[in-house]
């Protein structure tokens, strides 16, 4: 049930694979996946890596667990959509999954998880999932997915594309921007425009400043890039996610005190952290 506040948990924020390392469990081992509760108890989800398991199977342990679920996905990689064929609910009859994207460069929405799910992969196909599931391809980027949350949506350069998004709901300005790559000593400029006065803003900060330049082209950001973005947007608070796979939870927090000399309101995103916000 709803507390009566908007509330955010990050239930998945590694990058590129999960791990089960003791010594990166603090940061988290799970990949990307972040609930957003609304004070009317309505759900977001970012993303489906293997987080959005563990939300799922405390989603469906809830008194009266609330069934329209919208999924926005930043883009289709492993790590973004693993989760999805182990996320409960999509067994389960009476739940409404709403899946949001960008439209494939071919076929449907629909044929990527059709494709996904395809027995040489999985058992269990789409059609014979119990909930309902719809796919929704993002056009227009602007839109609402009620009257009461308000949604922008625009790509971003990554491997294959991917979309940020801003949310406007319970007066509030949540920003999502992961698997973003700037040039070089710059800053994409519709992303801090998409991003502008976010009272939180996350954003991926997956590679040390020392690091990204090795891995360029690999479609990432350091906490250097993802600082620029929340000053130069204005938000008030970062929280960085997709950390680095081979990242241990000693080095994360020395990225992490490096980042707030810069923005003292800025964070790595912990395992299961919840934010509310009032
Ligand atoms: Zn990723
Ligand atoms: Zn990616």
């Amino acid at each position: 049930m709803g507390d009566k506040q908007l509330k955010l948990k990050f239930w998945g924020t590694r990058g590129s694979n999960p791990t089960a390392a003791q010594n990166m469990s603090t940061y988290g081992g799970e990949t990307t996946c972040v609930e957003l509760r609304t004070a009317n108890n309505e759900l977001i989800i970012f993303d489906m890596g293997t987080g959005i398991i563990r939300m799922g199977n405390s989603l469906i342990n809830e008194k009266n667990p609330v069934k329209d679920i919208h999924i926005l996905l930043s883009h289709f990689h492993w790590d973004h959509i693993i989760g999805f064929a182990s996320f409960k609910p999509v067994y389960i009859e009476g739940f409404n999954i709403n899946i949001y994207a960008q439209k494939p460069e071919t076929g449907s929405l629909k044929e990527v998880f059709e494709d996904m799910l395809h027995n040489r992969y999985w058992p269990v196909p789409l059609e014979k999932m119990g909930a309902k599931i719809q796919f929704r391809e993002v056009h227009p980027l602007i839109f609402k997915i009620n009257e009461d949350i308000a949604v922008e949506a625009r790509p971003h350069p990554h491997p294959g594309g991917a979309l940020g998004y801003r949310i406007l709901v319970d007066g509030k300005i949540i920003s999502f921007i992961t698997d973003i790559e700037h040039p070089e000593n710059d800053l994409i400029k519709s992303v801090v425009d998409l991003t502008r006065n976010s009272d939180i803003l996350i954003h991926e900060g997956h590679f040390s400043p020392e690091d990204l330049p090795l891995h360029r082209e690999w479609g990432h950001s350091s906490w250097v890039e993802a600082v620029g973005v929340a000053k130069s947007s204005k938000s008030k608070r970062l929280i960085m996610t997709h950390h680095a796979p081979d990242y241990e939870d000693t080095k994360i927090a020395i990225l992490e005190s490096e980042a707030r000399k810069s923005f003292p309101n800025s964070s790595f995103s912990r395992s299961e952290e919840t934010i509310l916000l009032d």
